[in-house]
């Protein structure tokens, strides 16, 4: 039987190998982690029963997932919950840009810019299903629907900041830049629109979803999922070297570039080496887990109902923190992305005690504590909140670091989203997925279309392991 192995156990290992498994190959994964699931995994940080995602918390594009959606994991436990309003970026004045997963709603609510976002986002999300299979694979291939690419493909071009201009009112110009911000790259810069555009498009098509019980559901689907299809997954191992391997066919390497570099050395072609060695990695995120009494008093009512708050503030200084983050500066208002997944999926609460999730973003491996800057930031929006505060968590770069190896830095993306390893990945070729070396694939979120836990790097990864495998046989 043919055999393959597959390192690491996040959304994108566990992804690469039920596809293989369901081509009928001979599966087994190795997690070095005492626990599945990389950016997936799901705590009880700080109360007994209180549920914080310690990683991944909305998934608009893992929803939307073809791969998750084909495989039927509804059997396996996911399920998909919808908060009332996706996001809200609130403003110092009381107002807020806030999104719908609807396009009307959310045009209604912005205003004299509802026509503007509607022209913007309308047609790229009524055809998301079809977008998908040209923006969730390798860019650089010829498009199954070239029109619908190049109607959503010729924003992503421009710097956010300039396509913010579209925008007239503050409310609206905000909420883009908070989502573009999701890309950790100066906001000036060409295709710093990418990301967000991509975010916003799925997000109008299957909402900011979260998983009910925590993100940990979607890799314990797919988990299952894999041992009912006869794979097998060790976890507390960590590979350091190609000699660890068990013989098979093919091996998946759901690990960061430079992370396996150091393991394949020499036995990579010296043009692979050489690329994921110099790879290039991105900002940061410090996290701060509350336990909340009653919830976060946001002054903008419409955060009360969101699944994501943005804390960015006006359109200047959304842009002067990623800036500042991305030149190794730490910003004194810093970006910070808040969680209240609990809204949508209610059962992650104790009693009157929610856990509310927040990252900053933070220069590259900076360790300084940020804690009370967080909280300092919340409290602008929401006077009140540290008197509700019953306990923290804080998770700084150090730790991500330390707990996944493919958070180089605290960069949670697994690589800077600059021009090239966004269009191509870990290293400029056609073939993102091959590392060169026979038989050995690569796909973690260092490789298109990138970060989260839709699971399509390791299914487009998938896909290539097993030409490789027909070519053999052939
Ligand atoms: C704070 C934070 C917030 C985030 N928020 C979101 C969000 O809201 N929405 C979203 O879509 N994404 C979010 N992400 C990003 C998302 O978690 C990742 O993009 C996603 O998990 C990538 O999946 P992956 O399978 O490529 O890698 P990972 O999930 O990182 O999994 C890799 C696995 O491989 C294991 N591994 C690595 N090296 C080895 C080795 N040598 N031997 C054995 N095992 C190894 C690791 O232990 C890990 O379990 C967030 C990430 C963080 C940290």
């Amino acid at each position: 039987m043919t055999t393959a192995t597959v390192v690491g156990s996040g959304p994108n290992g566990l992804a690469a190998a039920v596809v293989l498994a369901r081509a009928g190959v001979d599966v087994t994964v190795l997690e070095g982690a005492d626990e599945i699931g990389g950016g997936t995994r799901t705590v009880e940080a700080i109360v007994p029963g209180l549920l914080h995602d310690h990683c991944s918390a909305v998934h608009p594009m893992a929803a939307g997932s073809p791969l998750l959606r084909d495989l039927g994991l509804d059997r396996y436990g996911l399920r998909w919950r919808l908060p009332e309003i996706d996001c809200v970026h609130p403003l110092d004045d009381g107002t807020a840009g806030v999104l719908h997963r609807s396009l009307t709603e959310t045009a209604a609510n912005l205003g004299p810019d509802g026509r503007r976002w509607r022209a913007l986002f309308e047609a790229p999300a009524e055809g998301y299903e079809a977008l998908s299979e040209d923006i969730l694979g390798p860019l650089l291939r010829p498009p199954s629907h070239p029109l619908k690419l190049v109607r959503f493909g010729a924003p992503t071009l421009l710097p956010a900041l300039t396509l913010a201009r579209v925008f007239r009112t503050p409310q609206a110009r905000a909420l883009w830049l908070g989502v573009a911000a999701h890309a950790f790259r100066p906001l000036d810069l060409p295709l710093s629109s990418a990301i967000g555009l991509g975010i916003l498009t799925a997000g109008h098509r299957h909402g900011w979803a979260v998983a009910e019980g925590g993100s940990q559901a979607i890799t314990r689907a797919l988990a299952a999922l894999l041992r009912d299809l006869g794979g097998t997954i060790e976890t507390g191992v960590w590979v350091r070297s190609a000699s660890q391997l068990p013989p098979s066919d093919v091996v998946l390497w759901d690990v960061a570039p430079s992370v396996l570099a150091e393991i394949l050395g020499d036995r990579l072609p010296p043009h692979s080496l050489r690329a994921y060695r110099r790879f290039r990695y991105g900002p940061a995120a410090h996290k701060v887990d509350f336990a909340v009494e009653g919830g976060v008093p946001w002054r903008a009512e419409a955060a009360r109902r969101a699944g994501t708050v943005h804390l960015g503030g006006p359109p200047a200084e959304v842009a002067a923190a990623e800036r500042a983050v991305h030149i190794g500066r730490m910003p004194p208002r810093p970006f910070v992305l808040v969680g209240q997944q609990y809204l949508a999926d209610p059962a992650r609460s104790v009693g009157n005690i929610h856990p509310v999730w927040a990252y900053a973003h933070v220069p590259h491996g900076y360790d300084g504590d940020i804690t009370q800057a967080v909280v300092a930031r919340i409290e602008r929006f929401a006077p009140g909140f540290r008197e509700r505060i019953v306990g923290t968590a804080a998770e700084p770069p150090a730790g991500f670091a330390a707990g996944n190896p493919n958070f180089v830095g605290g960069n949670i993306l697994t690589g800077a989203k600059d021009a090239r390893q966004l269009l191509f990945g870990p290293r400029v070729t056609l073939r993102p997925y091959d590392t060169g070396l026979p038989g050995h694939f690569i796909c973690s979120a260092a490789t298109p279309p990138g970060p989260g836990a839709h699971g399509m790097c390791g299914a487009n990864a998938a896909a290539r392991a097993l030409s490789h495998l027909r070519s053999r046989s052939s």
